[in-house]
C-alpha cells in the first residue's frame, strides 16, 4: 500500500513512492504486538505490524508454556502461530521490516523508519518491540537455550521438577529468581563473579537461609554442555581467583545478568524509570502524545505474556480513543473513566 498525504508538499520519500500510510503503526510482532493488533482491527483500523524476526517475539525462545490460562501446556511458537493467525483474521498486516526510528513530526502525526528506507505514516503507534536478556556469550548458551538455558523463571522453572540447576548473577532478579527456582529444583547452584551480592539484603537473607541454594562465589560461566538428545547436561565453570575449572552436574542453567528494553528506536525524549523502561499512564501512552507502549519495555511489575496482551489490550481501544478525538479536535481527558480524551 503506497499514498500520500493529502494538503502538504511531497517529502523525497514520498517522491520515491516509499511511503505508507496507516491509522496505527504497531512496531514488534510478540505477544503485545499482535494483541494490539487484534484489537485495532477489531476496530476497523487500517493496521501495519511492522516486525524484524518471525512474529512470536520472546515466545519463539520458549519452548513450553504452562502458564497460558486456558492451555495447560502449550509451545511457544504454537501459541505465537495462534496469535498471529487471529490477528490476521481482523486485517492486520504484517511487514517483515527492521525499525530504525519512530519520530513525532510537528503535525503530531508519527513517521517510522526502516532500515531499507520504508516510511511508515500514522496519527498514532505502538510501540511493542520487547526487551532483550543480556546473555553470557559462551559456547553452548545458544544451542541449549530452551533445552535447560532460560532467561525466565516464572515461565520454565517448572520443568526442572527435582533436578539440579545453575542461576548466572549476584542482583536482584537472580538472588529471588534462584530462592523462586527451589520450588522446583532440588538443588541450585548460583554462580556469582565476585564474592559479594549487590542484591538487597532481605532477598540476600532469604537466599542464604534456603537449604537448597549453594553460592559459588568468583565464578563464571565458561560454557554449557549438552548431552546425546540435545539437551543441557552440565555448565561449566572457572573460579577467577584461582583459575580452576570445573563443571557443575546442572540441567538448567538461568542467566539473570541483566535486560535491556528495546527503546532505542523512539526518536527525542519519553518518560522512564531508572532502568531505562517506557513509562506510561493508565492507557499505555507514553509522555509522547499518540505514542503507546505496551509489553515488555513498558515500566511494570512483572513481565508476562499475560500482562502483555492486558497491555496490549488497553493500548489498541486508547488508541481507537485518541484518533477519535482527534479527530474531532480533542476533548477532556478521563484516564480511568469512560476513556475521553485530549489531543
Ligand atoms: P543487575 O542489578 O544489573 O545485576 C546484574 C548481575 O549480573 C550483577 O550481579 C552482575 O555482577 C552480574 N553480571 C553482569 N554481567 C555479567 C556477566 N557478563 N557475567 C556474569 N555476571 C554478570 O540486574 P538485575 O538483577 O536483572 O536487576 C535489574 C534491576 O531490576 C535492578 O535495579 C534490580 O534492583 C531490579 N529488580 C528488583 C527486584 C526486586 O526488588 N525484587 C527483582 C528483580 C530485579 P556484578 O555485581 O559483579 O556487577
Amino acid at each position: 500500500m503506497q499514498s500520500r498525504a493529502i494538503g502538504r508538499a511531497p517529502s523525497y520519500e514520498e517522491l520515491l513512492g516509499t511511503t505508507h500510510e496507516y491509522e496505527v503503526v504497531i512496531v514488534g510482532a510478540g505477544p503485545a504486538g499482535m494483541c494490539a493488533a487484534l484489537y485495532t482491527g477489531r476496530s476497523m483500523l487500517r493496521t501495519v505490524v511492522l516486525e524484524r524476526g518471525m512474529p512470536g517475539g520472546e515466545l519463539l525462545n520458549t519452548e513450553k508454556l504452562d502458564d497460558w490460562i486456558g492451555e495447560q501446556s502449550i509451545l511457544g511458537w504454537e501459541l505465537a502461530k495462534k496469535f498471529e493467525d487471529h490477528a490476521r483474521l481482523f486485517g492486520a498486516e504484517f511487514v517483515t521490516a527492521n525499525v530504525t526510528t519512530v519520530r513525532r513530526l510537528d503535525d503530531g502525526t508519527f513517521e517510522t523508519v526502516t532500515d531499507t528506507g520504508e516510511t511508515y505514516r500514522s496519527p498514532a503507534i505502538i510501540v511493542t518491540a520487547g526487551g532483550t536478556p543480556i546473555k553470557l556469550g559462551i559456547p553452548g548458551e545458544q544451542e541449549y537455550a530452551g533445552k535447560g538455558v532460560s532467561y525466565c523463571a516464572i515461565c520454565d522453572g517448572a520443568f526442572f521438577r527435582q533436578q539440579t540447576i545453575a542461576v548466572v548473577g549476584g542482583g536482584d532478579a537472580a538472588v529471588e529468581e534462584a530462592d523462586f527456582l527451589t520450588r522446583y529444583a532440588a538443588k541450585v547452584y548460583v554462580v556469582h563473579r565476585r564474592d559479594t551480592f549487590r542484591a538487597s539484603k532481605i532477598l540476600q537473607e532469604r537466599l542464604f537461609a534456603n537449604p537448597k541454594i549453594e553460592v559459588v562465589w568468583n565464578s563464571v560461566a565458561e560454557e554449557v554442555l549438552g548431552d546425546e538428545q540435545g539437551l543441557m547436561k552440565g555448565l561449566v565453570i572457572r573460579n577467577v581467583e584461582t583459575d580452576v575449572t570445573s563443571t557443575l552436574d546442572a540441567t538448567g542453567c538461568f542467566v539473570f545478568i541483566g535486560f535491556r528494553p528495546n527503546t532505542g528506536i523512539i526518536d527525542g525524549h519519553f518518560a522512564h524509570d531508572p532502568m531505562g523502561y517506557v513509562v506510561t499512564d493508565a492507557m499505555m501512552q507514553t509522555s509522547i502524545p499518540g505514542l503507546f507502549a505496551a509489553g515488555d519495555l513498558r515500566s511494570q511489575l512483572t513481565r508476562q505474556v499475560t500482562t502483555a496482551v492486558g497491555d496490549a489490550t488497553t493500548a489498541a481501544i486508547a488508541v481507537e480513543k485518541y484518533l477519535k478525538a482527534r479527530a474531532e479536535g480533542g476533548h477532556a481527558v478521563d484516564p480511568v473513566g469512560s476513556g475521553g480524551y485530549a489531543v
